[in-house]
């Protein structure tokens, strides 16, 4: 089926957005702040509008893909009016609070509201490993779904319009402190002659391998029982030997530092014979 939508703002992402709709043959309508960004997507087919409330206007489902949750208002704020009794898909990235206070926003203006976290990067649209988080009007979600499910996998998460976005952030954190783990182990071995492509080649199956740690960690924490047996203990896990190790390669040990905290924390408090996934009290609880 052919549903008309809008895109607003063609930087990288939401250039790659309204291609995914527009080689699909949805009548799709680009706008962005500074010209020029439209002719690709023209050549393509899709059509140029002159101004935001053009755009708007010439679609019931209204995506805005801008920079952060000022341009969005920048952008929506002077044409709220004709927003009226459409739909806007919000994938531009917030926190979980401006997401919120958008959705307030939109609502207040009579506008149905879903919110979009992205998993993904603009190469990847379209293609498998893409997904991309939901959150706020679950009929938006379900009509909308065949046009959404174009850009990955579409994932629905509930009303509340923050969650995506919540989502979205604690996905992020994983990632982070993966990638700087792994930067750690470099720094490590560099004085030993490894290279860090080198060091990459094996820390990446060997982090993707461990993953399949997560879900025995979830199971105890949803359970509630640090003590289930089968579990690598709090004292078992003491970092000293790799803090030491980093220490002496003179390297910082800010990043391991952190979790050796986390597992004193819990050590200290007299858990040492409990699993490690213990650390997740010491998050929950901050010192
Ligand atoms: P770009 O920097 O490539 O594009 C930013 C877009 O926002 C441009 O269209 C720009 O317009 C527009 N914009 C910025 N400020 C304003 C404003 N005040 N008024 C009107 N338009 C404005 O960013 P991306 O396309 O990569 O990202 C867009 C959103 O998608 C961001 O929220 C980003 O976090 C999110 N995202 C991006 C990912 C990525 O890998 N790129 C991954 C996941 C999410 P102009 O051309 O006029 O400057």
């Amino acid at each position: 089926t052919n549903t008309k939508a809008t895109v607003l703002g063609l930087g990288a992402m939401g250039a790659a957005l309204a291609t995914a709709l527009v080689r699909a043959g949805h009548a799709t309508t680009v706008w962005n702040r500074t010209p020029g960004k439209a002719d690709a997507l023209v050549d393509l087919g899709a059509t140029a509008a002159a101004t935001a409330r053009d755009a708007v206007a010439a679609a019931d489902v209204v995506i805005a893909c801008l920079l952060d949750a000022d341009s969005v208002h920048e952008v929506l704020d002077p044409v709220a009016d004709v927003l009226t009794g459409r739909t806007l898909v919000n994938v531009t990235t917030t926190t979980p609070d401006q997401a919120k206070e958008i959705a307030g926003w939109a609502a207040a203006h009579g506008a149905v509201y879903l919110d979009g976290g992205i998993m993904a990067v603009p190469d990847m649209i379209g293609l498998p490993g893409a997904s991309v988080l939901y959150s706020g009007s679950a009929t938006a979600f379900e009509r909308l779904r065949p046009l959404m499910d174009l850009w990955g996998e579409s994932a629905y998460l509930g009303e509340d319009a923050g969650l995506a976005s919540l989502y979205d952030l604690a996905l992020l954190a994983g990632m982070y402190v993966m990638f700087a783990g792994f930067l750690h182990g470099a720094a490590m071995v560099a004085d030993a002659g490894v290279t860090a492509t080198e060091f990459a080649r094996r820390s990446a199956p060997w982090l993707a391998a461990m993953t399949g740690g997560f879900a025995g960690f979830a199971a105890v924490v949803d359970g509630g029982d640090y003590t289930v047996p089968g579990q690598q203990s709090l004292v078992f896990s003491d970092l000293g030997d790799l803090l030491g190790a980093s220490a002496a390669q003179g390297i910082s040990t800010e990043v391991v530092g952190v979790v050796q905290d986390l597992i004193r924390r819990q050590v200290d408090a007299g858990h040492g014979e409990e699993g490690f996934a213990r650390i997740y009290e010491s998050i929950r609880q901050p010192a």
